[in-house]
């Protein structure tokens, strides 16, 4: 069976994608090599929503927020994320990639707010949307803003891209004979206990029947081919 191309995706990139080697913040060559694997991405119709989290930033449960009420802690991390939007977006820029940001936060003098049926007019004009601020509410993550977000906009499917170039059967940093899955079903996900997402976002995707492909953004050309449904990663199928 040849693989058929996605026509609209939900990428999930992770803030701590934007740190690349560093131990903090936004590391500027690696958001413009991130760049350009969305921009050929967004170059060839495909139509892009991206959600972008914000841990290399600050995260609502990390150290730092010890002691701190968790729904402020949460609105600092989802302020966290309005920063890699706009970061991205205008890397975007730099490629002559048009990318709006949303956000489920209303900060209206910085970026628009979350509207439906405009997130899915851009889409329908090829501008790339970037999802900021999470879901709006404290206690989630921006994996569950991926699933929502994802099922909202009626995406094929959510692209996680990871530190990790899929799911396997073991951490494979620990166990030398962990296996890497190419297909796995949201059943035996959970029979086996594997961790893809947390479990609110999880359980959003199998309901809504919205795969996933989980893949390595630090491996040159994996999103591309995700976005062609060739087999990279581990694809979690209902
Ligand atoms: N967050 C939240 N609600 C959301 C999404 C995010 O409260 O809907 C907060 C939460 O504190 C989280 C932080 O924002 O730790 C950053 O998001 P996340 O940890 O998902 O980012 P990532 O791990 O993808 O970098």
């Amino acid at each position: 069976m040849s693989a058929q191309r996605h026509q609209r995706v939900l990428l999930k990139l992770s803030g701590e994608a934007l740190m690349g080697e560093d131990a903090y913040g936004i590391n500027r060559g690696t958001i413009l090599r991130m760049t350009e694997e969305v921009s050929d991405v967004a170059n060839l119709g495909v139509q892009l929503a991206v959600v972008i989290g914000g841990g290399n930033i600050f995260r609502g449960v990390a150290p730092g927020a010890q002691g701190m009420d968790r729904a402020t802690a949460d609105y600092m991390g989802m302020m966290a994320t309005v920063m890699n939007a706009l970061a991205l977006q205008d890397a975007l820029k730099h490629r002559g990639v048009d990318a709006r940001v949303q956000s489920a936060l209303n900060i209206e003098q910085v970026v628009e707010p979350y509207i439906r049926p405009k997130a899915l007019r851009y889409l329908e004009e090829g501008k790339v949307v970037i999802f900021a601020a999470g879901t709006g509410n404290p206690f989630f993550t921006t994996d569950t803003a991926a699933a929502l977000r994802g099922a909202e906009v009626g995406a094929e499917i959510v692209l996680k891209a990871t530190k990790v170039d899929g799911i396997y059967s073991a951490d494979p940093n620990k166990d030398p004979s962990a296996q890497r899955y190419s297909r796995i079903s949201f059943d035996e996900v959970i029979a086996r206990r594997l961790e893809v997402m947390d479990a609110t976002a999880f359980a959003l995707c199998r309901d809504q029947k919205l795969p996933i492909r989980v893949f390595s953004i630090n491996k040159a050309g994996a999103l591309a081919r995700a976005v062609n449904g060739e087999d990279e990663g581990t694809l979690v199928h209902v």
